[in-house]
């Protein structure tokens, strides 16, 4: 037997990663109550399992909504980061030291698109990034991206989370599996045997997105995409984001190395497996040799939102249902531009970017 749920709220967010947290905090600052439902605990997927760089991979491959939400969101990133540090004691460690990459034939594109933009692609000397890096080995020389920063997202989950718990117009429930039945104009959501009724519901539901529409009759290309990680213990043997062959060195601030990942269309599998650990491992030492003296603390598994071309959709599907999801390879990074983007869109606001690309059902 379904209960009806006794304090409705206007908006009822379903999924607690970054992307479910920030848009609660974001309408909850826009005047709405807010109740937010997580099936685990809030910032425990994708968003925990991530590496935090602050940037596409290889940007300049992205179509320009793609950047200009993250251009939007690199230069929010140190408030964001300084206000969660500030009002939560868990400081989510903005690193903004920069990105080494190395762009193969792709180097004058690089270049031109960096110098449409503020964020500069620098040309530098194998001297220079040796400089840099002195403990990174690279097959070519690499480009210098300065403006790039890195966050410890676990922890940017963690102080979203404590945010959360404590705004007086948040409702943070954990461990509420939902279920959505009815249709797309008036959707039912249920959960642990409670029917819980909102003016207007958003899913925020990252890869299982898809699978949720798809309930409601709506195809959703947005899907699991497995990747791996390693976390080597603290050695401080680089000090920037490295990106090279598509695998990536992520300091952390006590000198441990995130080393990532894998691309896997492999649906909900979430076993980390040896092979990933064997061709990650592998990649790791080419990149930096002396990390053949460091232990290797991790391996993980996560499900990254994937979705065509990575671009979100952020916005209505009908009056009652919204959607803000698909963001990935750059779910962290475009997590507070997509945020103010959809509250902007629900509290009918100037949107701060154009919402059109991102439009739901938009078939691109
Ligand atoms: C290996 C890896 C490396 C990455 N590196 C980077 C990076 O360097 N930079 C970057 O910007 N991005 C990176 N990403 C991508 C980024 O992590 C994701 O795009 C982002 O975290 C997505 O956030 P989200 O809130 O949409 O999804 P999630 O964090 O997955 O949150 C979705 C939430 O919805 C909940 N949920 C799902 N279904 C239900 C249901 N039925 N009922 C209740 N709750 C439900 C889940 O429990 C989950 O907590 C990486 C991802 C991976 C896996």
């Amino acid at each position: 037997m379904v209960q009806t749920k006794t304090s409705p709220c206007d908006v009822l967010i379903i999924g607690a990663g970054v992307m479910g947290m920030l848009s609660a905090v974001e309408l909850a600052e826009a005047g709405q109550r807010v109740v937010i439902l997580d099936k685990g605990q809030a910032g425990l997927e994708a968003s925990w399992a991530g590496g935090g760089i602050i940037s596409p991979l290889y940007p300049w491959r992205y179509a320009p909504p793609i950047t200009a939400l993250a251009t939007w969101s690199q230069n929010a990133f140190p408030d964001l980061i300084a206000r969660l540090r500030d009002s939560t004691g868990i400081d989510p460690e903005l690193l903004s030291n920069g990105m080494m990459v190395t762009a193969t034939n792709e180097r004058e594109k690089a270049l031109a698109w960096g110098s449409g933009l503020a964020r500069a692609v620098i040309e530098i000397t194998d001297d220079e990034a040796q400089a840099l890096e002195p403990h990174v080995q690279l097959d070519e020389t690499p480009l210098w991206m300065p403006g790039v920063s890195s966050v410890r997202n676990p922890r940017m989950g963690q102080a979203l989370r404590q945010v959360c718990m404590h705004h007086p117009r948040i409702q943070l429930l954990e461990h509420h599996e939902v279920q959505v039945s009815g249709d797309l104009e008036s959707p039912v959501v249920s959960s642990r045997g409670q029917q819980f009724v909102a003016d207007r519901v958003v899913l925020t539901t990252g890869a299982w997105t898809g699978g949720l529409l798809s309930g409601l009759d709506l195809p959703c290309p947005i899907k699991p995409m497995k990747g791996q990680m390693l976390l080597f213990a603290p050695s401080g043997l680089v000090s920037r984001v490295v990106l090279a062959n598509g695998r990536y060195a992520i300091p952390r601030a006590d000198g441990r190395i995130v080393f990532g990942s894998t691309l896997e269309d492999v649906g909900f599998k979430r076993t980390p497996d040896k092979d990933a650990f064997e061709s990650l491992y592998a990649s790791a030492l080419a990149m930096i040799p002396a990390l053949d003296r460091v232990d290797l603390e991790a391996q993980w598994a996560g499900f990254r939102p994937g979705s065509p071309e990575g671009m979100p959709w952020i916005g209505a599907i009908s009056d009652a249902l919204w959607v803000n999801s698909g963001h990935f390879r750059n779910g962290v990074v475009l997590s507070p531009a997509s945020s103010r983007l959809l509250c902007d869109l629900m509290m009918d606001r100037t949107p701060i970017v154009d919402p059109l690309p991102y439009q739901p059902r938009n078939t691109r």
